[in-house]
């Protein structure tokens, strides 16, 4: 079996990871596997630019204030969601990349008069994390564990998966984050122990409980919010420097896509700073133009001003970690570890927080922006049988149910049931004769169905004629162990299984699926065709320049009827180059000015020499 990586897809930044043996313990010595940039994460930002390529990561990050419109970072705030949701509309208004509705309400994204799903865009960051793998290991790689948060609905897991498939990853199991993180902490804890996992990251905040006794991983609750993160501290910072900037100016920063952009990449520098000072400064020079000339930005800033920014915020993480505790039914006195995950925890602010809920100080042991990539690696050595199995039982996040007569939402399988879980429930007709069953599943804690989040619409067909009530068709909905729901009929009467056919939601279909595979695969193609003409005119460039070097020195050595032919062959060669001629073209024409330049130094070594050797 071939290696499985780690793949913690961030919303701010991915980290991938393996297990690269065991020590003499028999324990997973994982390793952090470094971009080619040395760096051991890598920003989840993929950027297009005017010649048509496609940057993903740092470089992807770097150009994003000149290319703010067709650089797009957060998508995984977009997975899976419906682009009228007011989460997603807050997001459409603070991005500087457009927004659109696909067909279905889903949220897109449009780039370059391309209209691109968020897993397409999730898939090229999965692609670059595999590749980072690939180059590391030497080998080719094809399958991964994917963390997401615990918090995530169905559409949202399969969406995540919808990526990986794109990327040609097989995603072997969707992970959850913070149950990751338990398993980087506490695979070697042998006595029982309560820990929370408290991870605070760019877009989302997901607390959990879980008990780890003995190899074995129980989630006993989890909660969070899916649109809490740090981009939400930036913006925060970003409406008040630029609500101070328009008082005094009369601009707003925040029309001019551009200065935002800086603006924004100011806010998040200066919030890293005060995690470690209690002052910073804001400078940002030529950010705006006035009636008077360039306006420029410049502001101290202490870490009490940006405690009181975003005060609610942290209480927000405070008030979702009380519910889970209550959820758990657990006290904060029980819980034995804190662990903190993700980079928004190296704020003191947030740290000291957690420390007062809890009565005690966090975890140190584990790094919080590689923690969850590690969980993911560890849970793929399990998967392999490189390390012991490891029992993980996840939960299911929302209650997943139908809806019934009158619009209520009637639960199936209620929320924090662990998972793999299995729920059948009989249908029947209402009318006599009816040929098919409708049946809407929904995802949500709300009582009346239309205020949940609707999965899909399942249409139970070719039921024989009969009177109301007498056909009995038994559906079982299945949520796998990663958490995604699967649904099968079987028709009570005839014990055959029942055709379903599914209207998902939301999400890409299968055809999509493999369009965009197919597409990605010609991708891959024209860019190695671009590598391949690059590294080719490179060549020849330099094939013109030591023949031109050579003709200049020994011309008058040679029959001038080959010289001639030789300046015919540059000539030739270097139109080529200037006209943007395709690769066999220019091939060809390299390959014959390199046959005449052998004449060239066959005609001055050669002439005596044995042609046997020279070949
Ligand atoms: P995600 O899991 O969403 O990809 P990360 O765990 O990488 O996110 O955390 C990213 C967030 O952490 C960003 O909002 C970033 O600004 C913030 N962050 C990173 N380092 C620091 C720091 N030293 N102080 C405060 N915030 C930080
Ligand atoms: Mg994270």
């Amino acid at each position: 079996m071939g290696k499985v990586i780690g793949i913690d897809l961030g919303t701010t930044n991915s980290c991938v990871t393996i297990v690269d043996g065991t020590n003499a313990k028999g324990e997973p010595e994982v390793t952090v596997i470094p971009n080619a940039e040395g760096a051991r994460t890598t920003p989840s930002i993929v950027a297009f630019t005017a010649k048509g390529e496609r940057l993903v990561g740092q470089v992807a990050k770097r150009q994003a204030t000149t290319n703010p419109e067709n650089t797009v970072h957060a998508v995984k705030r977009l997975m899976g969601q419906k682009v009228d949701l007011p989460e997603v509309q807050k997001q459409t208004a603070s991005v500087s990349y457009e927004i659109v509705p696909h067909t279905n309400g889903d949220a897109w994204v449009k780039v370059q008069d391309r209209l691109m799903s968020p897993p397409e865009i999730s898939s090229m960051i999965l692609l670059q994390m595999k590749e980072i793998a690939e180059t590391y290991l030497g080998e080719k790689i094809e399958e991964a564990i994917v963390t997401v948060p615990a918090y995530f609905d169905d559409a949202q897991r399969q969406a995540t998966k919808d990526a990986g498939a794109i990327a040609g990853l097989t995603i072997k199991r969707i992970l959850n984050e913070p149950t990751a993180a338990a398993l980087a902490y506490g695979l070697d804890k042998r006595q029982a122990e309560k820990i929370a996992v408290y991870d605070l990251g760019g877009g989302t905040f997901d607390i959990s409980v879980l008990e780890i006794a003995g190899g074995v991983f129980n989630v006993k609750a989890t909660g969070g919010d899916t649109h809490l993160g740090g981009e939400d501290f930036d913006v925060r910072l970003i409406d008040k420097l630029a609500d101070e900037f328009k008082k005094v100016h009369g601009v707003d920063l925040r029309k001019d896509r551009m200065s935002l952009q800086r603006l924004r990449e100011a806010a998040e520098k200066a919030k890293h700073e005060l995690s470690s000072s209690l002052q910073t400064e804001i400078n940002i020079p030529f950010i705006a133009t006035g009636p008077t000339g360039p306006l420029h930005l410049e502001r101290a800033l202490k870490r009490s001003e940006l405690e009181i920014l975003t005060k609610d915020l942290i209480q927000r993480t405070i008030d979702a970690c009380q519910a889970v505790m209550k959820e758990a039914g657990l006290s904060q006195r029980d819980i034995d570890q804190v662990v903190l995950v993700g980079g928004m925890t190296r704020m003191p602010a947030v740290q000291k927080a957690v420390r007062v809920l809890f009565g005690k100080d966090p975890n140190k042991g584990v790094n919080p922006d590689e923690v969850v990539a590690v969980g993911a690696a560890i849970q793929g050595a399990a998967l392999t049988g490189q390390i012991d199995e490891v029992l993980l039982l996840d939960v299911t996040p929302l209650s997943i149910g139908v809806e019934t007569g009158g619009g209520v939402f009637t639960r199936l399988i209620p929320r924090s049931t662990t998972v793999p879980t299995e729920k059948s429930e009989v249908f029947t007709t209402s009318m006599d004769n009816q040929p098919f069953v409708p049946i809407h599943v929904l995802q949500g804690e709300r009582e009346m169905a239309g205020d949940n989040r609707s999965l899909a619409r399942f249409e139970l067909t070719g039921i024989p004629p009969a009177p109301r009530g007498v056909p009995k068709i038994k559906v079982s909905f299945r949520v796998d162990a990663n958490g995604i729901l699967s649904v099968q009929a079987t028709d009570l009467g005839t014990n055959r299984s029942q055709s379903v056919s599914v209207t998902p939601a939301s999400g890409l279909s299968q055809a999509e699926v493999d369009s965009l595979v197919r597409e990605g695969e010609q991708f891959k193609e024209a860019d190695e065709l671009r590598r391949e003409l690059a590294e080719l005119k490179n060549q020849a460039e330099t094939l013109i320049y030591t023949t031109e070097q050579a003709l200049e020195a020994y011309a008058d050595l040679l029959p001038p009827e080959k010289v001639d032919g030789v300046r015919d062959g540059v000539a030739t060669l270097k139109v080529m180059l200037e006209s943007g001629a395709d690769l066999a073209s220019i091939r060809d024409c390299y390959a014959s000015l390199e046959n005449a330049t052998y004449e060239i130094a066959e005609a001055m070594y050669g002439g005596e020499n044995d042609k046997g050797a020279a070949s």
